[in-house]
């Protein structure tokens, strides 16, 4: 490479990547809003925060969510985790002994002994199972309810409200008993959320997909009677004939709709006390005020599901309009290593939340600085120094210019700033110790001592 080339190389400019974005102000102070409230509302019913890492064992992704899933057969990030240098060394010296070429091939092809595929995150019920396994939590008073928020990685398609890293806001009640009243408490939860927020068109669905001794009879019933039909399906459809029939219910393909609508329904095939299970769900959501629809073809896409299943979408977002998805999953922590344990929960998409919030009015409008100080000569400077730092312990957002300039112009850079006022301070203000006040929408300017000042502000904002 010649020196230019170098030099231009240098100087590209960089973008984030894609299907990821920055956030900004003044976005962020919905985001903030939105997670405070999850915050005040989870706690009114029990549950503790659990901030689990963003990286882990891709085997733990892929054992919980399952191999033949979207998210763990190409939506994952999974990486080799890099050895240190020695390891490194000391491994590729053991495997040339034994058989020379070996360790050199290793080396290349990354396969080294001992390197392990860590994933980052694509969501979080797995991680919160690994925790309540590998801190014991079953000893605590049963059930443990935590809830997380935070980042969450799969590579789709962007577009809008699918993102390569969301975030996601949810919660998991793990072990004690699987009455339905905990499933039925959990969605009143979430709605509760959405409520506060006054999130707008909230839908909630929820069906029963079974569990391990009638599903997959009603599974292979499905199958058979999708074989029949087989040639008026689609593509994608035929495929899931074999890897996973329940997945043909979610279609949206306009031409595959008539022929889903005969399809043998679920409901007609729980077990006993499954659909015992899932009729006492509903009798607590009444109770409840919880309004929901039945829908027969809410299968969720995650294998780890059992039972109740559900699913909220939102308005103002299109076809991604799904706002939360959750549901039972009785063995995910038996099949994660842990005890047999009862495990319910959700999963919020918080863009899609601020997206909904924001397409129906509910974004706060960006919110300007309370004041802005206007100070001219090296006396006033300290003054204004001293006048910041009292504003801002009384809790209000004060802009304090760095270097002096002419009254005029920082009265339009406060404006810029959308300002509520100005506070100038000048010789004369500061000699006299009456402080000049101008509100900045209509122009008026009053005088304050110090102390009538803050009171004044206090009384206006
Ligand atoms: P979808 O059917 O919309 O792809 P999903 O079934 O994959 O959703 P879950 O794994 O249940 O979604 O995650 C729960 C919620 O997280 C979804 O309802 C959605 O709001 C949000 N979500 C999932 N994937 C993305 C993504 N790539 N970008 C933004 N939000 C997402
Ligand atoms: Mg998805």
């Amino acid at each position: 490479m010649s020196e230019g080339a170098a030099k231009k190389e240098d100087r590209r400019k960089f973008q984030a990547i894609r299907g990821t974005r920055d956030l900004l102000p003044p976005e962020t102070e919905l985001w903030n809003r939105v997670e405070q409230t999850a915050h005040e509302v989870f706690a009114t019913f029990g549950f503790g925060e659990i901030r689990p890492p963003i990286f882990e064992e891709t085997e733990l992704f892929a054992r919980s969510i399952g191999e033949e899933t979207d998210v763990v057969s190409k939506e994952m990030y999974s990486f080799p985790d890099p050895l240190d240098l020695g390891e490194m060394y000391a491994q590729y010296r053991s495997l040339e002994t034994t058989s020379p070429g070996a360790g050199q091939f290793a080396v290349w092809a990354n396969i080294l002994p001992g390197s392990q595929l860590i994933a980052a995150r694509p969501e979080a019920t797995a991680s919160v199972c690994r925790a309540y396994i590998e801190h014991g939590m079953q000893q605590l008073p049963q059930p443990v309810k935590l809830y997380y928020l935070g980042p969450m990685f799969r590579r789709e398609r962007p577009q809008k409200g699918r993102y390569r890293q969301f975030y996601q806001i949810g919660a998991e009640v793990l072990g004690g008993s699987d009455a339905p009243a905990i499933d039925a408490e959990v969605i009143e939860m979430v709605m509760t959320f959405f409520d506060r927020l006054e999130l707008q068109g909230v839908q909630l669905d929820i069906n029963s997909i079974g569990c391990r001794d009638c599903r997959p009879k009603y599974v292979e019933l499905l199958r058979a009677e999708l074989l029949k039909v087989k040639d008026k399906l689609g593509p994608d459809s035929q495929r899931r004939i074999e890897t996973n029939p329940l997945r043909v219910l979610d279609s949206k393909l306009e031409s595959e709709q008539g022929i889903i609508a005969t399809l043998p329904r679920i409901a007609d095939h729980l077990c006993e006390e499954c659909a015992k299970h899932y009729a006492e769900v509903k009798h607590q959501l009444r109770l409840r005020g919880v309004m929901y629809r039945e829908n027969w073809r809410l299968v969720r896409g995650l294998d780890y599901y059992m039972r109740t299943t559900f699913e909220i979408t939102a308005q103002g977002l299109g076809s991604q309009n799904a706002v939360c998805g959750g549901g039972r999953y009785d063995g995910l922590v038996e099949l994660l290593g842990g005890p047999p344990t009862k495990g319910i929960g959700f999963a919020i998409g918080e863009d899609r939340l601020i997206l909904s919030l924001q397409e129906s009015g509910k974004a706060p409008a960006a919110q300007g600085r309370d004041v802005y100080i206007a100070w001219m000569g090296e006396r006033a400077h300290a003054t204004a120094v001293r006048a910041a730092k009292d504003l801002r312990k009384a809790g209000f957002s004060v802009e304090l210019p760095p270097m002096e300039q002419k009254f005029g112009k920082a009265l339009g850079q406060a404006d810029k700033l959308g300002a509520r006022f100005a506070l100038i301070l000048g010789d004369n203000e500061v000699a006299s110790g009456e402080w000049t006040l101008k509100t900045l929408a209509d122009g008026s300017q009053a005088k304050f001592t110090e102390r009538d000042l803050l009171e004044h502000l206090r009384k206006s904002l």
